[in-house]
């Protein structure tokens, strides 16, 4: 290399032929020695670097690569990386035309992160067999976590705080229009029953409920994108994904749409807002069925592991587009010409107040699975105790 430093050691490999048995030990120990050292310095890196052969087999990998593999030294050093990760072998495959390149990167095994990568091939170039491929891995999956938790609050915060407005400018007028509604309906009782006065009673009569459903909208709406805080008790998932389900009976039997509930396993209880929850699921199960206007299933399956109940709703309709799942959270985003676009972040947020999480996976023309998860209610209590300790 161009400009490396010029040590002494430098200057005994230059004489190395020069050297007797003893000397040739002494370099040795001193090269293991130096070996050592650079581990060592390596092993402090949070970052984690691998390097690797023309073939990909690993030459090396520090105690943070190490770490990114799930696997030990012993392990790693030697084995062909394609066997230990075939996932990070191909994000490590270096096209012939770069010498070098960055970038963010996703692996899945044996856990799912964001990694920043740099990749750079070192060696002689003339000699194939003998370049290397040398990566430096940083973990940035917490960043990228933490930032887009941050965005999702923000746009929500403020998508919240824009409808709130809308909804209460709303609210005045219609306030206003129903007194003066009641007004008119008195003066009309005055005049008698004339055919014109009943047909103004009947207009004022339609005007009136027409502006309580218009109330109502509005209530519900605030009610549902105003963060509320959910009022917590032990709640029965099961029994509540019956309850919004039965909200939607007739239009599943006017679709032909069957639900297949699946409850193999004892599901604890939960800590929730049972309204809310109800609501939550209740804009699940209403884009499932309006995904599949030619029939269909909807799978229903509860599951729990350590630290979740999990509930999976999935249907077999029209399915997503990648490039469109990334927007179903978004507010006011709907493909669907009655659409309101809020029932997904109404979803968000919900389970977001109760600790949870929600995904969503699709196939165009296959399906779409939404999936929620409920935090165990002792890892809940545990968490919320946790300050005390
Ligand atoms: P809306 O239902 O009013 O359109 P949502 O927020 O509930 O609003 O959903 C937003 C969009 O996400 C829908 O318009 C639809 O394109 C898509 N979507 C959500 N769930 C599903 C599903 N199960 N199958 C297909 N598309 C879905
Ligand atoms: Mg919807």
């Amino acid at each position: 290399m161009a400009h490396r430093r010029y040590s002494p050691l430098d200057r005994v490999l230059g004489r190395i032929d020069d050297l007797d048995a003893t000397n040739l030990a002494i370099l040795a120990r001193r090269l293991e020695r130096e070996r050592d050292l650079m581990e060592t310095v390596l092993d402090t890196l949070r970052e984690g670097v691998i390097v690797l052969s023309h073939d990909g087999s690993i030459d090396y990998a520090n105690l943070a690569a190490q770490h990114l593999l799930g696997m030990n030294e012993a392990a790693v050093s030697g084995a062909n990386l394609r066997k230990l990760s075939p996932d990070l072998a191909k994000v490590l495959e270096l096209p012939v035309e770069a010498e070098a390149l960055t970038r963010e990167v996703e692996v899945r095994y044996p856990e799912s992160r964001v990694l920043h990568l740099h990749l750079a091939r070192v060696g002689a170039s003339s000699d194939v067999e003998r370049t290397r491929r040398v990566a430096v891995l940083s973990d940035i999956t917490a960043e990228r976590v933490q930032t887009e938790d941050r965005i999702e609050t923000e746009r929500i915060d403020s998508i919240v705080a824009l409808a709130a407005g809308v909804a209460h400018e709303v609210g005045n007028p219609l306030n206003a229009i129903g007194i003066h509604l009641q007004l008119l309906q008195r003066e009309a009782e005055k005049l008698g029953d004339t055919p014109a006065a009943q047909k103004v009673r009947k207009a004022a009569e339609v005007c009136q409920s027409e502006i309580k459903r218009l109330d109502g909208i509005v209530r519900d709406f605030l009610g549902a994108v105003k963060p509320t805080p959910p009022n917590l008790v032990d709640t029965d998932l099961v029994a509540v994904v019956a309850e919004s389900m039965n909200l939607l009976k007739d239009q599943l039997q006017q679709l032909g749409v069957r639900v297949a509930v699946d409850v193999s396993e004892d599901i604890p209880l939960i800590l929730a807002d049972r309204n809310q929850v109800k609501q939550a699921l209740f804009n699940v199960m209403k884009n499932a069925l309006e995904a599949m206007d030619r029939g269909g299933d909807i799978f229903i399956n509860f599951s729990v592991d350590d630290e979740w109940v999990i509930l999976a709703v999935k249907d077999t309709g029209v399915g997503i587009e990648a490039d469109k799942l990334t927007r179903v959270f978004d507010a006011y985003y709907t493909t669907k010409e009655s659409g309101g676009g809020l029932g997904m972040l109404i979803l968000l947020r919900i389970l977001r107040a109760h600790g949870g999480m929600v995904d969503i996976q699709s196939t165009p023309n296959v399906g779409t699975t939404v999936t929620l998860r409920f935090p165990l209610k002792h890892r809940r209590v545990r968490t919320l105790d946790a300050p005390k300790a």
